[in-house]
C-alpha cells in the first residue's frame, strides 16, 4: 500500500514498485512522494470494438486459420493495460583499435580462376570510430512477454500523461519497478553493448577502446495495450493488440483440422527428406575416404539432413502451441 502525496488516497503497490502512478489522480511519484514530471503516454486510437475487429481480421488471414473464425469467435475479456517504458536518448562515441582478420591467397588453380591452393589468414591492425545516437527503450516491469516488450513504440507521438484519458477505457496503469536512475544506468550499459557490437563488426579482437556515453533526455512513457481473450470452439485464446496503433503484438489462434493434418504431413515429408540427405551424405563421405575430396559437401549434407529431420519432428509441436 501507498498513500498518494497529491490526493491523499491509498492505493495498492507491488513489492518492486518504485515509481508509482496514483490510480485516483494519475500523478507519477516516487515512493518518497516526489512528483515525477517527465511522464508521457501514447494516446489510444483503437477502442475495444476496433481492437477486437482488428484482431479477428488479422487472425482470419493467418495461414491455416478456420474460415468461420471471424463470425464464430466470442470475446470473453478485453482489458486495457498501460505498460511503463523508460526511454533514453543516448549519445555514444567510441574509438577503438584492435586486429581484424585478413587473408592472403597463393597459387591460383590454372584451370579454375579465383580458386587458390593455399590461403593464409592473418591479423592486421585496425582502428576507427563510431559516433551514434541510440534511442534505448526499457520496460519498467519485469517478466514482460517478449512480444509486448519488443513492440514498436511510436515515441515521437508521445504526449503528457493524462489520467482522464487512461480512465476512458478503465485502463490499468502499471507502476514502474525501475527508477529513473536505474533506467539511465541500464540505458548507458545497453548503448555501450550496441557500440561493442558495431566495433566487433570491424575487428575480431579489441585491444584498446575509449567510450564517451552520454545519457540525455530520459522519460517514462505509458503504452496502452488491449489484452484480449476470446473463445473459439471449446478453447480460449489470448491476444495483445497495441491500443494506439492497432498492431497485433501477439496472438494465439486456432488452426483448422485440415491444416493441422497437412502440417503433420509436411513434417513427415521433411523428416524423410532429412533421412535421405543423411544417407546421401554417408555415401559421399564413404566415397571421399577413397578419393580424398569433397569433405565439405559431405559435412554440409549431414547438417542439412539433421536439420530437416529436426524440422520435421518438431513441426507438429510448433504449429499446435496454443
Ligand atoms: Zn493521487
Amino acid at each position: 500500500m501507498a498513500k498518494c502525496a497529491f490526493c491523499d488516497a491509498d492505493f495498492n503497490t507491488g513489492p518492486g514498485d518504485v515509481l508509482l502512478v496514483c490510480p485516483f489522480c494519475g500523478t507519477a511519484q516516487t515512493t518518497q512522494g516526489t512528483k515525477y514530471k517527465e511522464h508521457y503516454m501514447i494516446r489510444v486510437h483503437f477502442d475495444t470494438t476496433e481492437a477486437e475487429t482488428t484482431l479477428l481480421d488479422w487472425v482470419s488471414k493467418q495461414l491455416g486459420a478456420p474460415g468461420d473464425l471471424g463470425s464464430v469467435a466470442r470475446f470473453v475479456k478485453a482489458e486495457q493495460i498501460w505498460y511503463p517504458f523508460w526511454v533514453s536518448r543516448v549519445d555514444a562515441q567510441s574509438t577503438y583499435s584492435g586486429s581484424g582478420r585478413d587473408a592472403n591467397f597463393y597459387d591460383e588453380w590454372p584451370q579454375k580462376r579465383g580458386a587458390y591452393k593455399r590461403i593464409s589468414f592473418f591479423l592486421k591492425p585496425e582502428s576507427g570510430e563510431f559516433v551514434r545516437r541510440h534511442e534505448i527503450k526499457i520496460p519498467g516491469v519485469q517478466g514482460l512477454d517478449e512480444d509486448v516488450k519488443n513492440q514498436p513504440i511510436p515515441t515521437k507521438a508521445k504526449e503528457y500523461f493524462s489520467h482522464a484519458h487512461a480512465e476512458e477505457y478503465d485502463g490499468k496503469v502499471l507502476h514502474s519497478q525501475m527508477s529513473e536512475e536505474q533506467a539511465k544506468a541500464a540505458a548507458k550499459q545497453m548503448a555501450l553493448e550496441k557500440q561493442t557490437a558495431l566495433i566487433m563488426q570491424e575487428v575480431s579482437k579489441i585491444d584498446t577502446r575509449q567510450d564517451k556515453i552520454d545519457v540525455g533526455e530520459t522519460f517514462l512513457v505509458h503504452v496502452p495495450v488491449w489484452e484480449l481473450e476470446y473463445r473459439y470452439g471449446n478453447k480460449k485464446y489470448k491476444a495483445s493488440v497495441a491500443a494506439s496503433t492497432g498492431y497485433v503484438i501477439e496472438s494465439k489462434y486456432p488452426r483448422s483440422a485440415a491444416f493441422r493434418a497437412a502440417g503433420i504431413g509436411v513434417g513427415f515429408i521433411l523428416f524423410l527428406v532429412g533421412a535421405g540427405l543423411l544417407a546421401l551424405a554417408t555415401g559421399v563421405l564413404g566415397i571421399q575416404l577413397l578419393t580424398g575430396g569433397g569433405l565439405v559437401s559431405g559435412g554440409l549434407l549431414v547438417i542439412m539432413g539433421l536439420l530437416f529431420m529436426y524440422k520435421g519432428a518438431s513441426r507438429k509441436e510448433a504449429k499446435e502451441k496454443v
